[in-house]
């Protein structure tokens, strides 16, 4: 049985490493690479992800998979191994459904609904590009049809992204969020709006930048086995726990901007950087999921990043680092700025406390689609209603509603956004089960000391990479199932503080 194990490693390690691979051809693709060199990037890509498809389907694992599931159960469950072999199977297993050309049919119509589309929002006409939708939708069907067995049409397409949620446990959590926080958000509307103009004073690239390592460095982002580049839509990438490379977007105009892209995506690096080295270079390396990936980013970005005891250290360099701009600004006006509340029309520029209305208006638009309910003509006026409903506010056309995000038009419909919203309310989860372990965790940030978070974080779900379900993975960390408590007590308290609307009802402790 050891030689067999030993013979799944080589070959899965073998499937990670031309993923690895196709991903460094993606950071270069995106940072580097001459804007001729597109179409034979495309083609190598594309053999990369053959390649790697055939080996992980090919029968070789699959047979090797069969004769080590009876020695896999007598593994106590959270070993390395047990782990492997569970999440191997499941990675088979998806992977050996989908046939090959429909993956060649899907990834065609991909790149010409991506082309499209970029007119169609250039142009704001979404009816340039609803053919191409349908389309879409249709094959989204259709993928979500190779995978039999689940309640909804949607959970298949979640399960790649999401393991373990289904519309059923996704639709009463996003309810409970809506119904806490919709008050929290029309009281919010109501009040004085903050005084957002020192993030807008210009702020030189090249100081922000450096600004930026030096805050990535104290949080804890090693710069030795990482490298940051500019990118218009900041991201991160892994090609190993010793190589996580990340983008950040920077603006003169938006101080706002390098800086929560900088912890956002450090908060993402940290992480892949914090898989065991055992599992470095196989299947188990990386994150579990898009929600607890999200949950990692948004905790440092939003929960951290956001917070006084944070700036408390931060604030005083930040204003060495910009004295003419920010000399006269006082930590809790600056404070105040990086938090304001504005109900708007576009998701990725959103606050922290309406983000979650757009990710869950999203949710429900591609659910109605899949289910057949809602046309894909009608889509932009379900739209825009929703909006109006929600957020109080109108999309003055489809460019800034329907057509904002690339996920519908250069993917599929289904499985990509209720990832962003889970990702919040786990990080609360977390977060509070951190500071539960270590009540001196704000101590420490207010004097720039961010290790004792890290280190619990490391050992709480870094390590883990992908050996347990997020469902899983969350009970071990918070010893609680999933909740939205912990999170909707943290935005009322802090945005009740923040907005002087402090009588708002908290909620209990989770039952
Ligand atoms: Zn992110």
């Amino acid at each position: 049985m050891r030689e067999k194990l030993a013979e799944l490693k080589r070959l899965l390690g073998e499937v990670s490493d031309l993923n690895a691979a196709a991903a460094v051809l993606y950071w270069d693709q995106v940072t580097q690479m001459p804007p001729q060199g597109a179409s034979a990037r495309g083609r190598q890509s594309a053999t990369l992800s053959r390649l790697s498809h055939q080996l992980l389907t090919s029968p070789q694992v699959g047979r090797l998979l069969d004769e080590l599931a009876p020695y896999g159960e007598t593994l106590p469950h959270d070993c390395d191994e047990a782990s492997l072999l569970r999440v191997a199977r499941r990675d088979w297993d998806r992977a050996t459904k989908v046939p090959s050309s429909f993956i060649a049919e899907l990834s065609a119509h991909q790149s010409e609904t991506y082309e499209v589309w970029s007119r169609a929002k250039e142009a704001a006409d979404f009816p340039r590009v609803a053919e191409h939708l349908k389309r879409t939708v249709e094959l989204s069907r259709r993928l979500a049809g190779f995978f039999p067995g689940f309640d909804h049409i949607v959970d298949p397409l979640i399960e790649e992204h999401d393991p373990g949620m289904t519309v059923a446990t996704l639709r009463p959590l996003f309810a409970e969020l809506r119904m806490g926080l919709a008050p929290l958000v029309e009281r919010i509307a109501a009040c004085d709006p903050a005084d957002e103009a020192c993030l807008h004073l210009g702020y030189p690239r090249a100081e922000q930048a450096a600004f930026c390592t030096f805050l990535q460095k104290r949080i804890g982002y090693d710069f030795s086995r990482g490298r940051r580049e500019i990118s218009p839509h900041p991201f991160t990438i892994s090609f190993g726990v010793n190589d996580v490379r990340l983008t950040v977007r920077i603006r003169e105009d938006d101080l706002g901007e390098a800086l929560f892209a900088a912890i956002h995506e450090t908060g993402h690096a940290l992480y892949e950087m914090g898989v065991s080295p055992d599992l470095d270079g196989g299947l188990l390396a990386g994150g579990v999921s898009s929600g607890m990936h999200e949950s990692q980013s948004r905790l440092w970005e939003n929960i951290v990043g956001r917070s006084r005891p944070f700036w408390a250290f931060f604030y005083p360099r930040l204003q060495g680092a910009f004295p003419g701009q920010l000399d006269d600004v006082a930590l809790e006006t600056f404070y105040r700025a990086i938090n304001a509340v504005r109900p708007s029309l576009i998701r990725t520029e959103a606050d922290e406390l309406t983000y979650n209305l757009h990710v869950m208006i999203r949710f429900d638009l591609e659910c109605q689609l899949l289910e057949g309910s809602l046309s894909v003509l009608d889509l932009p006026d379900a739209w825009n209603a929703r909006y109006e409903q929600d957020l109080g506010v109108t999309p003055p056309s489809d460019r800034e509603g329907v057509l904002q995000d690339v996920h519908w038009f250069g993917g599929i419909v289904g499985g990509a956004f209720q990832g962003y919203t889970l990702g919040n309310v786990m990080a609360a989860q977390i977060h509070g089960a951190a500071l539960a372990a270590h009540p001196n965790i704000e101590h420490d940030m207010e004097h720039g000391r961010c290790d004792t978070l890290l280190g619990w974080l490391g050992e709480h779900i870094y390590r883990h990479g992908r050996k347990f379900q997020p469902e899983e993975l969350i009970r071990r960390a918070t010893g609680a199932p999933l909740s939205v408590r912990p999170y909707m007590r943290y935005l009322a308290t802090k945005y009740g503080e923040l907005y002087n609307v402090g009588d708002l009802a908290v909620p209990g402790p989770s039952s």
